[in-house]
């Protein structure tokens, strides 16, 4: 399979010369139970992620003003009843 594989070198080589996006991680599965693929929505800074799956919500905040320490702060947003 040469060919597949020069084919997906060149799309690695494609996606590395892409501009990072904004938010520097996408979320690819549920934090609580794993479940892939979850859905998401992306806003400056922060991530709103909801699982299809166990229902949870969380908000990630990415560089969150004021606490340099944190690359990341998590809150879960959904009602846990
Ligand atoms: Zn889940």
């Amino acid at each position: 399979m040469k060919v597949r594989g020069t084919l997906v070198r060149r799309a690695a080589q494609l996606k590395a010369s892409v501009p990072p996006p904004p938010i520097p991680h996408t979320p690819s599965r549920c934090l609580l139970c794993q479940h892939t693929p979850v859905d998401f929505a992306t806003d400056d800074h922060t991530v709103t992620l909801s699982c299809p799956s166990c229902r949870a919500v969380f908000s990630i905040e990415f560089d969150p003003p004021g606490r340099p320490e944190l690359c990341a702060r998590i809150e879960r947003l959904d009602d846990r009843d």
